[in-house]
């Protein structure tokens, strides 16, 4: 049966905040873009800087209000992120009415969820937690034939992001890139985990190794190093 709009419309998410701002984190970084930060997280990196997305009481808002708020920004880029996006969910309806608007979405995961039903159309971000993050055991490992597939049918329609706490964590990282190819398939991000290995480090890391991958900093961080939110 198919469900009416109107029913659709009213669907409920846990908002943690919705904001507008610059892209930092991936290929799209520099852009301008609506952020729909959802409540919740299943998982506790030992890094996280978004811990009020699950620590903090949030309010459920209906579908429609969210789609007004990005209605404001007809031009900009929609970044679904969290907490963890894909526990809730609605987050599908909501993916799914943006892109009938013809919006570009971005959705951000931590990688420990199956992407297989987020719709083709989506850019998947997907995180592969390593071992420095506390979280290493959490990734879904059919998300990496997942992303595959994704890349095949629309090339960069899954990008891979390592955030990497030390020079273990870049081995662990650049070992599962050429085992499974990653780099080959789709855009693949290396990035440091702020205050825990620098920038330099890395960069002379991948290129000693001469490791096909994109050194990424959270360009947001550089902008507004003074806030930790709503940027
Ligand atoms: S997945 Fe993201 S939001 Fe969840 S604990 Fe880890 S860093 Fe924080």
């Amino acid at each position: 049966m198919v469900e009416d709009t109107q029913v659709i419309s009213q669907r409920l998410l846990n908002i943690s905040e919705l904001f507008y701002s610059i892209q930092g984190e991936s290929t799209y970084a520099g852009l301008p873009c609506v952020f729909i930060r959802l409540a919740g997280c299943n998982l506790r990196c030992r890094y996280c800087d978004a811990r009020y997305t699950y620590e903090e009481a949030h309010a459920a808002m209906a579908l429609d209000a969210i789609l007004s708020f990005v209605d404001s920004y007809p031009e900009a880029l929609v970044e679904i992120t969290g907490g963890e996006p894909l526990i809730q969910e609605n987050v599908y309806p909501l993916m799914v009415q943006l892109i009938s608007r013809g919006r570009t979405v971005l959705l951000e995961t931590n990688g420990s969820l199956p992407i297989d039903k987020v719709a083709t159309e989506v850019i998947v971000i997907m995180d592969i937690k390593t071992p420095g993050s506390g979280m290493g055991e959490s990734f879904a490992s059919e998300n990496i034939a997942f992303a595959k597939e994704r890349n095949s049918i629309i090339q960069g329609a899954c990008e891979l992001k390592f955030v990497l706490t030390d020079k273990n964590d870049y081995k662990w990282a650049r070992n599962m890139v050429i085992r499974h190819t990653l780099n080959k398939s789709g855009p693949t991000l290396f990035s440091p985990a702020k205050g825990q290995i620098s920038p330099l480090d890395l960069a002379t890391w991948i290129l000693q190794d001469q490791l096909a991958v994109r050194l990424q900093l959270q360009l947001h961080t550089l902008i507004w190093p003074q806030l930790s939110r709503g940027v």
